[in-house]
């Protein structure tokens, strides 16, 4: 399947994205876990988006563009993809399009994973990640801790919170994502290709896009 997930940092892309990879081999492509890697192998993309990152802004297009017109050309995305985190600007979706009609795919869908704002803010304060890149296994201190207080259950690293995971960051990535990336919806309704889900429920989300998908 060739999907992209929109919604709120916290929505649950990532995990809805998780779930349909064992579907059918669909890969889950993230940005924020590519820049995140890119970060802690302190490259010139990392050194780049480290800043705008921990503040809660967005990287510039351009790196992003850049990440992904390598990433979508990738053998593992003849399967299918899960795109988690991207496009996030509408100048972003409109040169994610010019690139899929150059190098040939087209979108099944387009889900929107809706998640009333109060829910999303207390996730993210709650939230914790794997901090082995490799990894990014994502848990939380109340819904879902890990067998070991701190450490991974998959891998055995750390487990941090994230450095864009304070209140204060928090509250402007949530501003940032309803300015930026919210009116992506009504971009995605008027190429035909939008479903929004309404749901906090990952077992819905994923039930939801298998019907829509007739998988
Ligand atoms: P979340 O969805 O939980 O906010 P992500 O892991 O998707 O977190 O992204 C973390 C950070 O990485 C974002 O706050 C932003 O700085 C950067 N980022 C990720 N994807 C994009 C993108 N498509 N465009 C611009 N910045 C991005
Ligand atoms: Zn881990």
């Amino acid at each position: 399947m060739k999907l992209i997930l929109l919604g709120a940092p916290g929505a649950g892309k990532g995990t809805v994205a998780k779930r349909l990879t064992a579907i059918d081999g669909s890969v889950q492509i993230s940005t924020g876990d590519i820049l995140r890697g890119a970060v802690q192998a302190g490259t010139e993309l990392g050194k780049e988006a480290e800043g705008y990152m921990n503040r809660g802004d967005l990287v510039p297009d351009s790196l992003i563009m850049g990440i992904m017109e390598q990433r979508l050309q990738m053998d593992d995305c003849k399967t299918g993809f899960l795109l988690d985190g991207f496009p996030r600007t509408i100048p972003q979706a409109e040169a994610l399009k010019t690139l899929m009609n150059k190098i040939g795919i087209s979108l099944d869908m387009v889900v929107n994973i809706d998640v009333p704002r109060d829910v999303i803010f207390d996730r993210l304060c709650t939230r914790r990640t794997c901090e082995n890149t490799k990894c990014q296994a994502i848990y939380n201190v109340k819904s879902m801790p890990s067998k070991v207080e701190g450490i991974c259950d998959k891998c055995g690293s750390n487990i941090v919170q994230r450095a864009d995971e304070t209140e204060v960051a928090i509250g402007h990535r949530l501003d940032t994502y309803n300015e930026k990336t919210a009116p992506l919806a009504g971009f995605y309704e008027k190429e035909g290709l939008l479903k929004t889900v309404t749901g906090t429920s990952s077992d819905v989300v994923v039930a939801a896009i298998e019907k829509a998908l007739s998988l």
